[in-house]
């Protein structure tokens, strides 16, 4: 790729903002669960851009659909509707089980969705006695500064304060929450499993308990479902295993299959709070990205890849335990959302083994590494990962 003598790391460091760790490889080219770097080498991608790539690389099904749409109408402005705008919002309210009485806002990523998030929680403001929200402590939900104000990592955070006000932080236990909860709370935002963290659920039970107690004072139920959306826990929606519905969710990641899209989805009545001119976005729902994102979510459908997540999340776990490594400790999370929780602090270097025997996984803490394939995963796939992964803990 070097158009010059300069190495690509050289180029990327000397052009590029430096706001990440230096890259692990350059990689030229996917298909399926694959991808391939500069020098044909091939990775097994369990970690699909951190959960984003539901259908792997390059699927038909998408290409089909992003090719058709760009050469037809590719963006338009928000004066305008689409035939794919309208359908992605409806597919979004069945899914969720928002129904009829729910509503849909598009944006182009995570973070903006938990901004529209947090300015829907201001405008739950019971005539300005609520303004605090609950967020939990190590949660992520974003970069961008109402989302890094609720993302519950003070070490992400101080650099930047002040923060937009109102947000505390309280551990994920129903004694913190029933603490703290109380009227003068509009919303109370939660990931179900929290993924940057190191893939750790919710406490049994916590979920259904914020909703009862959301309901008895008037508090939004904002679930961000960024990362776990979509498929990726086993469920169209991690909340869904619960049996509970939130106020409002958050997707992005997986949605678009590659595309940058996020979405804000409501529930009842919190549908009724933003009025007109109140948020807005110039590229968000356009035709291009809606499009992509109706085949990823027609593809999840029709091959029934919910109940394949389920499947090769339980048989990933066998595998993972069959290898009975004196690091391994356990695994968590659900679906193929899974940390794989180390006895020693050696995520990075196992990583760093895995990248080198073809397989990409990432270290989401020092001792945790975390496992997000595509949800197209099958047998093949499952017996490369227990062979490169198992050949990776031997070098440690
Ligand atoms: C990734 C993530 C975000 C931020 O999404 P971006 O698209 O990177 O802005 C927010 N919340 C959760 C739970 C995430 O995993």
């Amino acid at each position: 790729m070097s158009t010059n003598d300069s190495t690509w790391q050289d180029r990327y460091s000397a052009s590029m903002m430096g706001t990440f760790a230096p890259p692990l490889a350059t990689l030229v080219r996917g298909s399926g669960c694959y991808a391939w770097d500069e020098n044909g080498t091939e990775y097994l991608d369990f970690l699909a851009g951190i959960a984003v790539n539901s259908l792997g690389h390059a699927h038909p099904d998408l290409v089909d659909a992003v090719t058709r749409q760009v050469g037809t109408l590719a963006h338009i402005s928000n004066y305008f509707a689409s035939e794919p705008q309208i359908e992605l919002a409806e597919r979004l309210q069945r899914l969720t089980g928002a129904g009829s009485a729910g509503r849909v806002y598009f944006c182009n990523s995570g973070t903006e969705a938990n901004e529209a998030a947090f300015k829907l929680a201001r405008l739950n403001v019971a005539g300005g006695r609520r303004m605090r929200i609950l967020a939990l402590t190590d949660s992520f939900h974003g970069r961008t500064m109402g989302s890094l104000a609720l993302t519950g990592k003070a070490a992400m955070r101080v650099p930047f304060e002040p923060m937009p006000g109102g947000v505390e932080h309280i551990d994920a236990t129903l004694k913190a929450l029933e603490a703290s909860i109380d009227d003068t709370v509009c919303a109370v935002v939660l990931e179900p499993i929290k993924g940057e963290a190191g893939v750790i659920p919710l406490p049994a039970g916590f979920l259904r308990r914020a909703r009862e107690l959301c309901t008895e004072h008037g508090v939004l139920l904002i679930i961000d479902e960024i990362q776990t959306g979509v498929g990726r826990t086993g469920a169209w929606f991690a909340y869904q295993h619960e049996g509970v519905t939130p106020d409002a969710l958050t997707l992005a990641k997986g949605l678009g299959g590659g595309l940058p899209i996020g979405a804000l989805v409501t529930f009842g009545a919190a549908s009724a709070l933003f009025q007109r001119g109140q948020h807005g976005s110039t590229f968000g729902g356009n035709p291009l990205v809606t499009a992509a994102a109706n085949a990823v979510l027609d593809t999840i459908e029709r091959d029934d890849l919910v109940s394949n997540a389920a499947r090769r999340g339980e048989q990933l776990r066998e595998i993972i335990a069959g290898l009975h490594s004196p690091l391994i400790s356990g695994v968590r999370g659900q679906g193929l959302l899974l940390g794989v929780a180390l006895r020693e602090p050696v995520a990075p270097r196992l990583a760093a083994a895995a990248l080198a025997a073809g397989l990409i996984v990432n270290a989401a803490n020092e001792t945790t590494i975390r496992l997000a394939p595509p949800l197209i995963i099958g047998d093949a796939e499952l017996e490369q990962f227990e062979r490169r992964f198992g050949q990776a803990l031997a070098t440690l």
